[in-house]
């Protein structure tokens, strides 16, 4: 299984990786359009919100079929397929699957790994484990 592990307690909420993530998958820069959101927490530090690929509550939930798992266990939403009607946002329990206002589909991370590189302190890291 492929996915974006986060480190919460390294993070120093500069937002970068929510730049990086909106001008690869919608080329704007707009935390709006981040498939990963930094929340500054009420005690400090921040939570870092992403999918990890792993409750799949939205695979079971979409209607149409649009959500599928790839080889990696990376979850995937087919855009043809995607009738926006949002049941896979509601069934996150983590809150991953991102929609915007005037948005035509939801959105995900694909755990494609962009935002690593440009975390300043290593909060993140793409981890492959063995099983699916
Ligand atoms: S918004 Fe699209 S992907 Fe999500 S549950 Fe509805 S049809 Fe499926
Ligand atoms: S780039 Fe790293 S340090 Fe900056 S907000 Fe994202 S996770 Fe936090």
């Amino acid at each position: 299984m492929k996915y974006l592990k986060t480190h919460d307690e390294k993070c120093i909420g500069c937002n970068r990786c929510m730049s990086v993530c909106s001008m690869t998958f919608f080329k704007e820069d707009n935390f709006a359009k981040s498939a990963i959101q930094v929340r500054p927490k009420e005690e400090g530090g921040y939570q870092l919100i992403v999918c990890n690929q792993s409750y799949r509550n939205c695979v079971a939930e979409c209607p149409t079929q649009a959500i599928s798992i790839n080889k990696l266990g990376v979850v995937l939403i087919n855009k043809k397929l995607c009738i926006n009607c949002l049941s896979c946002v509601a069934a996150c329990p983590i809150n991953a699957m991102m929609h915007f206002p005037g948005g035509l589909y939801p959105f995900k991370c694909v755990a494609c790994g962009a935002c690593v590189k440009e975390c300043p302190t290593q909060a993140l890291e793409i981890v492959q484990e063995e099983s699916a």
